[in-house]
């Protein structure tokens, strides 16, 4: 066989190699038929091959792709950040332009310590996140995130942040039922602050509903209003990382408006472009830009794609798409489809222990044993034995596991394109039957 050059992310494994795509489907070059279940991870949400978008992409492209941001600014970039303003909640109102979703946290946190900088509060720079969480691979991004396997090799070059407990009601951190729960895991959030004094700290950061690294965690009710009050209470910024959820994904354009929670800033990604082209943002408010713009006027991060006119372009008619479309009331109805036939799946087998998420963003936690909630060893490597049976049988899903060592092992998303049919619905949920019943049995 041709050696590779490239480096892949298991170097020695054969991944196929793709040939094209089409609605929710993607084909290698043997001509094998895939289910995109997880819209890849979690972006292709308009689903491949969309021609509208190809058209986009090809008149903006004739004209210009690149000018430099320093040099010019481009009627597409423009145009973008305009209808993000109006999507966006309350005073939303700026936007800065990155090329992936560690980029958008990673400059999330750069503009909450420049805002508190400029207002002269120079002490006010520590980020406090959540165990259980994953903002991006950059050493920034990674700094933030409570992702224990992809910051192992890393920590002692990492920013030590300070980490509180995530909002995992089927593992709550308090042992309490949904019933009698007092919102201790959102309060820990002041007791980090007291413990480590409101001066230090820029900002707070969270997933709306975690994702990579458990596997669509959505927190109670209340939880993100607690959140926002303990900001406010002890000025800090509040950034949610919509990076995943964000751009209808969840059932709502930004997964916070299911908690009628407006953040500070907002960090968005994957599903901006669809996976048609790199693309991401920071959504700043109005607030925290007023000292910037009183003082220095610029702000201190940036890349030489940072807004390039045709990731814009792009990006213009993702959106367009997705309101002509009327694709987030989509995600949301096709969500509760999908959301009833995984609880059917749950019923069968009781090696699934949890299912959860909303709109099209579903997860899946496999536990040994359902009573006691026992999560499999990892050596048995359940996440990554059912994503490979799920592939096997042409269809593609998230492993969303690693997270905390040893426990909350094996979850998996399932978040197709928001495209996607009732029927092929009914046939990703057959695949993943066979898939999780094949491992049943092997199990048992
Ligand atoms: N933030 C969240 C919530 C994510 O899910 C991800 C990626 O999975 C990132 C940030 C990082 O995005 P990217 O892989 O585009 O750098």
């Amino acid at each position: 066989m041709k050696r590779s050059h490239l480096i892949k992310p298991i170097l020695d494994h054969n991944y196929p190699t793709v040939s094209h795509g089409s609605g929710i489907y993607l084909y290698d070059m043997d001509g094998n038929q895939y289910i995109d279940g997880s819209s890849g991870a979690v972006t292709a949400s308009i689903g491949h091959g969309v021609l509208e978008v190809v058209d986009a992409m090809t008149e903006q492209a004739s004209k210009v792709s690149f000018a430099y941001r320093s040099h010019f600014t481009s009627e597409a970039a423009e145009t973008l950040a305009q209808k993000l303003s109006e999507l966006a909640p309350g005073d939303l109102n700026w936007t800065f332009f990155v090329n992936s979703g560690s980029e958008a946290t990673e400059t999330a946190m750069k503009i909450a310590i420049q805002h508190w900088q400029e207002k002269g509060y120079e002490r006010k720079n520590r980020i406090v996140s959540r165990w259980t969480s994953y903002h991006g691979i950059t050493m920034g991004a990674l700094s933030m995130s409570g992702h224990v396997l992809r910051r192992k090799r890393f920590v002692p070059l990492l920013e030590d942040f300070p980490g509180i407990s995530a909002p995992y009601c089927y593992r709550c951190p308090y042992n309490s039922e949904p019933s009698s729960c007092r919102l201790q895991c959102a309060n820990e959030l002041e007791t980090a602050i007291q413990r480590i004094g409101s001066e230090n700290i820029a900002a707070f950061i969270a997933e709306p509903i975690i994702g990579a690294s458990a596997g669509a965690v959505t927190p109670p009710d209340g939880y993100y209003q607690r959140i926002k009050e303990i900001c406010e209470r002890y000025d800090i910024l509040f950034i949610a990382d919509e990076v995943m959820t964000g751009i209808g994904r969840t059932g709502k354009m930004f997964a916070m408006e299911h908690w009628g929670v407006t953040p500070d800033i907002i960090a968005l990604g994957k599903g901006m472009s669809a996976g048609y082209t790199p693309m991401a943002a920071t959504l700043v408010s109005d607030r925290v830009m007023e000292p910037i713009l009183k003082g220095s006027k610029s702000i201190m991060a940036g890349h030489t794609y940072s807004a390039n006119p045709l990731s814009a372009a792009v990006s213009l008619e993702v959106l367009n798409y997705i309101e002509r479309k009327n694709l987030v009331q989509e995600a949301e109805e096709k969500g509760q489809y999908l959301l009833q036939q995984l609880h059917g799946l749950a019923e069968r087998f009781d090696i699934i222990g949890d299912v959860r998420g909303k709109g099209l963003l579903l997860g899946l936690e496999f536990v040994s044993n359902r009573i006691s909630k026992k999560s499999f060893r990892l050596q048995n490597g359940i996440t990554t034995r059912i994503v490979n049976k799920a592939f096997e049988k042409g269809l593609l899903i998230y492993p969303a596991s690693g997270a905390i060592e040893g426990i909350e092992g094996d979850a998996v998303i399932i978040s197709p394109p928001l495209v996607i049919s009732n029927e092929e619905i009914d046939r990703l949920v057959k695949m993943l039957e066979a898939s999780i019943e094949e491992l049943q049995h092997e199990l048992h």
